[in-house]
């Protein structure tokens, strides 16, 4: 009954890399065009909101992690976590949209907790949860989801009278037929390729990225009538406000735009060496940052991690420049970023004050991650022509969806975009309405601090591959090769090259939320697995305990027991890729650590005849010893590193262990392994 519908609503999202704030501010928008009454917060403003006053709620958050709540969620659990009565939330209906990916374990974690803790306070879902995938393309359940969200909202929410004007909402139909630009119809001469040439191109006298034409077959366009479930028009947010003088902004020594949880410093640049050798499949480099004038900024233990600040390709950002229009001179004029009338700048662009274009290019937007189909909308918007205009709609609507994968799979940079619909110009305000925030880049620090406190240590492989064939597109990340190249490009396999010159790296810590740490209490046992990288906060574990055991003989003179590290290591081949092999053959000379484990995964002989390729099978292997730790030691398990294959094959190999010597079912063994991670036993630090 209309009576019992609640005059409004409030969204709350907790967003790590932006898509949660993105997708929240976007419901929020439309709910208000569609005369819905709402207000939209992050989670962690917990004074701007009173749950006890709200009858509506609809929750987006994300996960981070091994689906562990976004930072910004940390106060709203804990504040949910405090409520004593079961009738809290009793008066409230709600609904949750959670973002995930299939490929960690805890898929959508924080959505399923979230639902869970607000069901046992009383609360009442008013529509399903929607719980969406990042492995698939985040839309696939989200766009649903949303135009499905607003019947089953009027149920529970008053809607006043539509707003007449306004015509995005209906807009999510196009006839084909009726398509025009500007009242005008341009000649249907196509400029979009269906074969390119393969490499990013580079415009060598100018030292600028011209970007690579996407690959599109455009058979299937000729026989869509019209475009279906087509995205909005994005919503109108930012606006570029130029100083009144005409001030040329020189690049701040520290990046002043991305938020970061803790102080950004510069650190200099120490030294470099190459980890593996010029043959190896991957190339993997290890550096290392003074940081003795931040002791008190940056403290630090064997398994937090830490961000850098890498600025976004300087010839993407020109090369985007260039495409724009945008000349040198306006690129570095002083502007600041304002929020149009009615609306709020995305968290990522609320230091955009006294800033330039270039600068907003280099850090305060990705450039690089895979397109939103609001970006090919923004992009329909401001075409020319009427066959790129067709195509674009084409691939952000429900008849596209096909090409819109294939379109993904090229991991098109903004400039690639440019360049394949080159009759589209939109103003740069515009693309900041729609493009992601720029991302710091995590790594683990490799030393202790018990060994060295002006120095933190960390390895990284450099992202550097191609888009699979037809494509064969060379890709490279954001961060890695900006490292390879500020170091020099190290190639002597495990030589050691100081830095002299000064270079600096700007960094902030990362609160460690997870405790994946080692543990206070030495005498417990630790279970280390981490091939390829993974092996990074390891050393620095085996490092800080060989000095806790060194401190601790001295000052008693007693031998006191300590617990066993048993270290599981992978790689492809032991010359090649064995990365910190020396550190490790002495931590297992000296006995600090006990069992050095490590299977090389490409030895001709791996996988064949009950022979190990991989940690899970050693794990498997050595599993007698593996559950006496476990059972009788209380021992502790530690996992680092990728996400996809490793983590899984390790957590079964772990249940069959379970249940081969402890004598359960699997079930049960799955059931355990899922406490222990919850009692932050069973440690994981994974990435996809
Ligand atoms: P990698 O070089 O790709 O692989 C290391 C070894 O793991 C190889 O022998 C590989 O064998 C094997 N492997 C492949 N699939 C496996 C599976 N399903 N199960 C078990 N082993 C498997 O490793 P990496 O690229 O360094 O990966 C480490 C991951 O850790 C990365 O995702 C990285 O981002 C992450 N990480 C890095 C840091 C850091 O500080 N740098 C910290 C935390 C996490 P084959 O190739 O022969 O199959």
């Amino acid at each position: 009954m209309a009576s019992e519908k609640s005059s409004r609503f409030v969204i709350l999202y907790a967003s790590q890399t932006g898509n949660a704030e993105w997708i929240a501010k976007n419901i929020h928008q439309e709910a208000s065009e569609r005369g819905f009454v709402n207000e939209c917060y992050v989670m962690e403003e917990i004074d701007k909101f009173d749950l006890s006053k709200e009858n509506v709620l609809i929750l987006v958050t994300s996960n981070t992690g091994d689906g562990d709540p976004p930072d910004n969620a940390t106060k709203f659990f804990r504040f949910l976590r405090k409520i004593k009565s079961n009738t809290f939330l009793s008066h409230l209906k709600f609904t949750i949209l959670g973002l995930g990916d299939t490929n960690y374990t805890n898929f959508n974690n924080t959505a399923k907790r979230l639902e869970k803790r607000m069901i046992d306070l009383g609360a009442a879902p008013f529509y399903n949860k929607g719980l969406a995938d990042d492995a698939m393309g985040l839309e696939t359940t989200v766009d649903p989801w949303i135009a499905n969200l607003w019947p089953e909202l009027v149920k529970v929410c008053v809607q006043k009278g539509k707003d007449n004007n306004n015509t995005q909402v209906e807009n999510i139909i196009e006839s084909v037929k009726t398509l025009s630009i500007n009242g005008k119809t341009e000649s249907n001469e196509t400029s979009l390729p269906l074969e390119t040439p393969n490499g990013q191109s580079v415009d060598k006298k100018m030292g600028i990225a011209s970007g690579t034409k996407i690959m599109l077959d455009l058979s299937e366009l000729a026989k869509v009538e019209q475009f279906t479930a087509l995205p909005r028009i994005p919503t109108v947010i930012c606006k570029i406000i130029k100083s009144n003088e005409e001030r040329i902004i020189n690049s701040p020594t520290l990046p002043t735009l991305i938020n970061t949880p803790t102080p950004i410093v510069n650190t200099r640049l120490d030294a470099v060496r190459c980890l593996t050798h010029p043959e190896a499949l991957k190339r993997t480099i290890h550096l290392e940052l003074e940081i003795k004038d931040y002791r008190e900024k940056l403290e630090f233990i064997p398994g937090d991690s830490f961000g850098i600040i890498a600025p976004n390709n300087e010839k993407l950002c020109l090369g985007i420049l260039k495409t724009l229009e945008i000349d040198e001179n306006e690129a570095n004029q002083e502007i600041s970023v304002e929020s149009a009338e009615g609306t709020e700048l995305p968290s990522h662009l609320r230091n955009a004050k006294s800033t330039s274009i270039i600068e907003l290019l280099r850090y305060g937007v990705d450039l690089n991650s895979l397109p939103r189909k609001a970006l090919l909308r923004l992009l329909a918007e401001y075409t020319t022509n009427e066959e790129e205009k067709k195509t674009l709609l084409f691939l952000c609507s429900k008849q596209g969806s096909v090409q819109f994968n294939l379109l993904r799979e090229q991991v098109p940079t903004l400039l690639d975009l440019l360049i394949t619909f080159p009759s589209s110009k939109p103003p740069l305000e515009r693309l900041l309405d729609v493009l992601p925030p720029h991302q710091p880049r995590y790594y683990s620090i490799v030393n202790s601090p018990l060994v060295n406190r002006d120095l933190l240590h960390f390895a990284f492989n450099i992202v550097d591959y191609k888009t699979p064939v037809p494509y064969n597109v060379r890709k490279y990340g954001v961060c890695t090769p900006w490292l390879d190249n500020l170091s020099g490009y190290a190639k002597e396999i495990n030589k050691r090259v100081p830095l002299t010159t000064d270079i600096n790296i700007p960094i902030f810590m990362k609160p460690n939320s997870n405790e994946f740490a080692v543990p206070s209490d030495i005498s417990r046992p630790i279970i280390m697995i981490g091939p390829g990288t993974g092996v990074a906060p390891f050393v620095g574990f085996i490092q800080h305990r060989e000095q806790q055991i060194i401190a601790e003989r001295k000052l008693n003179n007693i031998e006191k027991t300590f617990g066993e590290m048993w270290l599981f290591y992978g790689c492809r081949d032991i010359e090649k890729d064995y990365l910190y092999r020396e550190e490790l053959e002495r931590f297992s000379e000296n006995g600090f650590l006990k069992e050095l484990l490590v299977v090389i995964s490409r030895a001709p002989n791996a996988g064949l005849n009950g022979n190990p390729k991989y940690v899970q099978d050693l794990l498997r292997k050595r599993g007698q010893e593996i559950y006496e730790l476990l059972d009788q030691k209380n021992a502790m398990i530690f996992v680092c590193g990728d996400a996809q294959g490793m983590a899984k094959g390790v957590n079964d190999a772990l249940a069959d262990i379970l249940v081969e010597h402890g004598k359960i079912q699997k079930s049960d063994a799955l059931k355990i392994l899922t406490q222990w991670i919850s009692d932050k036993r069973y440690l994981r630090d994974l990435v996809r």
